[in-house]
């Protein structure tokens, strides 16, 4: 038998989460149009009885035809979905120095592949482009990709339209791993992929914002018989209406996802991004590069986080599936514990100490000083406020990286060589984590 569970999904002190995404409602004429996602889950629910929250998850966020990423009207001209690098150009800029300067600690390799997950609009990738031609001294004759990895093909369009100016051709067949080429304005080749498993191998700087809180979460919720996972049902009373059971067994997925000596009672495991880190981690390993992830989460502290957004407001999870976002915190202290050990993990810190420490304020003071126009100087101090207000952004979003481990190693001892005194030098400080600004 299937237990029935109630999670207080409404819960107070999630105000930063829900100003950090403006969502819009989807117009009743497209609603219409739209085969219904709650028509296709109940139809699969009664063939298959209840399914995991992973599943479900994936399902409303991806389904080919369904999903809330793959509907084109997601980010439409009002700007119905905003993060930080819409907010404000300074975001994408700072994490285009970082990449520079992790390119620079690698010891400048020839080939820089930059690899974003999940791109949104492909503004974030656009200001970390702009960096990279300003700064083009400095990479010399390097040679740069970009590699987007996107699901939504309505996206990926709206990503070709900012990157490329609609320089950009879909590929002939649905099996091709590169579904889309197109070249940028200053000639850098841009290519996407469906998954990270089809970009090529080579040194790679791989960015995720806002991507790992998107990807399916499984829930478990401890019971007097053990943990047991959480999964979604039918409500028998009213058949167009979904609700939470606890499955009465253990699942393949309760008996392995949940950690011998966990002390919460409920706890969410995103296996697809620890499996995605684990690919990220094997590359660094064997090809060089870091990554970057920005997200909002915890550090294995947090238990029921799962929650839609719609509309500007916190909408049930259940309700309407396909109509809105839906969203989980990311735990960092899983994601290093897949990591393993094959590179350095660093973080999390708070997106306010990571922009504080790449320079933010200094790039705000040479915005200021060239603007005069008072609007635009409101929208630069409070976007700035926005991105680092601590009950803002600023505490919520954090940031963790993975690197070569080379890139933290000290430099060796040159003891008995007393020829050569010289000690090699000390590896540059990765920026934004530590407190030394090497690029103010
Ligand atoms: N990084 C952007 C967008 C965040 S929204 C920003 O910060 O503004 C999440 C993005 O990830 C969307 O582009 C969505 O289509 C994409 N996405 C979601 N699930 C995905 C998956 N499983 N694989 C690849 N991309 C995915």
């Amino acid at each position: 038998k299937f237990q029935v569970v109630n999670y207080n999904m409404i819960k107070p002190l999630r105000w930063g989460a829900a100003q950090s995404r403006f969502l819009c409602s989807s117009s009743p004429e497209e609603s219409k149009s739209r085969p219904s996602m709650l028509r296709h889950l109940t139809t699969k629910l009664k063939a298959t009885g209840p399914i995991t929250v992973a599943e479900y998850m994936r399902e409303v966020l991806t389904n080919p035809v369904t999903g809330y990423y793959v509907r084109n009207n997601m980010l439409g001209p009002d700007g119905d979905f905003i993060t930080s690098p819409e907010i404000s150009q300074i975001f994408g800029e700072l994490l285009g120095v970082w990449i520079i300067s992790e390119w620079m600690g690698a010891g400048r390799p020839k080939q820089l592949q930059l690899v974003e997950l999940g791109p949104g609009k492909g503004s974030l990738a656009g200001d970390v482009l702009r960096v990279l031609s300003q700064l083009r001294s400095v990479l010399g004759e390097a040679s740069v990709s970009l590699h987007l990895v996107e699901v939504s093909p309505a996206l990926s369009l709206l990503q070709a339209q900012n990157l490329t100016r609609s320089c950009s051709q879909e590929a002939d067949s649905e099996d091709e791993p590169v579904y889309r080429r197109g070249e940028t304005a200053a000639g850098l080749p841009v290519s996407w992929y469906r998954r990270l498993d089809d970009v090529p191998a080579g040194f790679s700087i791989f960015v995720a914002h806002e991507f790992f809180d998107a990807l399916p979460i499984h829930k478990f919720q401890r019971t007097q018989k053990g943990w047991r996972e959480v999964m979604v049902d039918i409500d028998p009373d009213k058949p167009d209406k979904l609700r939470f059971v606890v499955a009465p067994s253990p699942t393949l997925a309760s008996s392995t996802l949940v950690q011998a000596d966990e002390r919460r009672d409920h706890v969410e495991v995103c296996a697809e991004g620890g499996v995605i880190v684990q690919q990220l981690s094997k590359r660094i390993t064997e090809e060089g590069g870091a990554a970057l992830i920005a997200d909002y989460g915890h550090d294995g502290t947090k238990t029921d986080t799962f929650r839609g957004f719609k509309g500007h407001q916190l909408h049930d999870v259940l309700s309407s599936p396909g109509s809105a976002d839906l969203t989980a915190d990311v735990d960092f202290s899983y994601l290093r514990r897949m990591a393993g050990g094959g590179v350095a993990c660093l973080g999390p810190v708070s997106q306010r100490t990571f922009l504080k420490n790449m320079g933010i304020d200094t790039r705000m003071q040479v915005l200021l000083r060239s603007c005069v126009d008072p609007t635009t100087r409101k929208q630069l101090i409070s976007s700035y406020d926005m991105l680092t207000n601590p009950i803002k952004m600023g505490e919520r979003f954090h940031f963790f990286s993975l690197l070569h481990h080379s890139r933290l190693a000290k430099p060796k001892k040159t003891e008995g060589l007393k020829l050569d005194k010289k000690k090699s030098p000390a590896p540059l400080p990765v920026a934004g984590f530590t407190d030394e600004k090497i690029w103010q």
